[in-house]
């Protein structure tokens, strides 16, 4: 279809793929099977788009996509309406109710970079629902995601996203496969949720509250950046050094730091 878009628009975080290898290696690393529910964040132009809902369509099922600018929204709603195996929600990914989509789903999309945390955190609540997601994210976003204790990188985001998902670094991808250029370098990743959940009776919003406020005072030891929530005796009852800083610690001592917390306190 002969269409003219508009200028790539910043706020949308729009730089688009134009390298067909590295589509192709994303498509591969999704791989759609017959009765997963593919929905792609952010079609764009359609560099991921155009090559994905061909192989769903070939299984039998329609790609969804979920756009926020409403030009290309609008563009994709005309796809659809001249007989394109898509299915258009013109909105805001952060808004989306993934869990009326069903199960199993498989997220994906070459996520804008200035909203990639929240979406990340996002998506997390409807584990139940995601068979995996496979993310083109900054590099450093993904580097942080993947970071294991000890490491510099290792962070809030880290802790979060293991605690639900297994992680695995897929490939980098230049700032020349894109355009405009991007400035930096990206990475794409699969993340799949922990069957069964390892952790099914943490309490979800104190294991947040804890996460952030150990972080939150990195330089501090864990005792001083939890004072008042539990004492040193308790934390070095649980196996864990009370003079240890956050970024030394797994995922698991979180989750028994926080089990062992008192009922009223956070
Ligand atoms: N998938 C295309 C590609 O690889 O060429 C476009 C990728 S571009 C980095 C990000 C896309 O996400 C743009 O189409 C942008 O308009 C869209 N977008 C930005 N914020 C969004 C949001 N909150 N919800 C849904 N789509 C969004």
């Amino acid at each position: 279809m002969n269409r003219s878009f508009p200028a790539p628009r910043k706020r949308f975080g729009q730089n688009f793929l134009r390298d067909r290898n590295v589509v192709a290696r994303i498509v591969a690393a999704i791989a759609p099977q017959p009765g997963e529910t593919v929905i792609e964040i952010g079609p764009g132009r359609g560099a991921l788009t155009e090559p994905l809902s061909r192989v769903v369509a070939e299984q039998g099922g329609r790609l969804t996509v979920v756009e926020l600018d409403r030009d290309l929204a609008a563009y994709w709603q005309e796809r659809a309406a001249q007989g394109a195996p898509i299915n258009v929600v013109a909105s805001d990914a952060l808004q989306v109710d993934f869990a009326a989509f069903g199960a199993p789903l498989v997220i994906v999309g070459n996520l804008p970079y200035n909203v990639s945390s929240p979406l990340l955190f996002h998506f997390a609540r409807f584990h139940e629902q995601i068979a995996r997601l496979v993310l083109m994210l900054q590099k450093e976003v993904v580097e942080r995601i993947a970071a294991q204790p000890g490491s510099k990188t290792y962070g809030r985001l880290s802790v979060m996203v293991q605690r639900r998902f297994r992680v695995t670094k897929c490939f980098d991808v230049p700032p020349g496969a894109f355009w405009p250029v991007p400035k930096v370098v990206s990475s794409v990743v699969k993340l799949e949720p922990l069957r069964p959940d390892p952790y099914p009776q943490l309490d979800e919003k104190r294991f947040e509250t804890v996460v952030r406020t150990a972080f939150g005072q990195r330089r501090k030891t864990l005792a001083n950046a939890l004072k008042g929530e539990i004492d040193s005796e308790t934390i070095r009852a649980l196996g864990i050094d009370p003079n240890a800083r956050a970024e030394t610690l797994p995922v698991d001592a979180f989750v028994r730091l926080v089990c062992a917390l008192p009922r009223t306190s956070a």
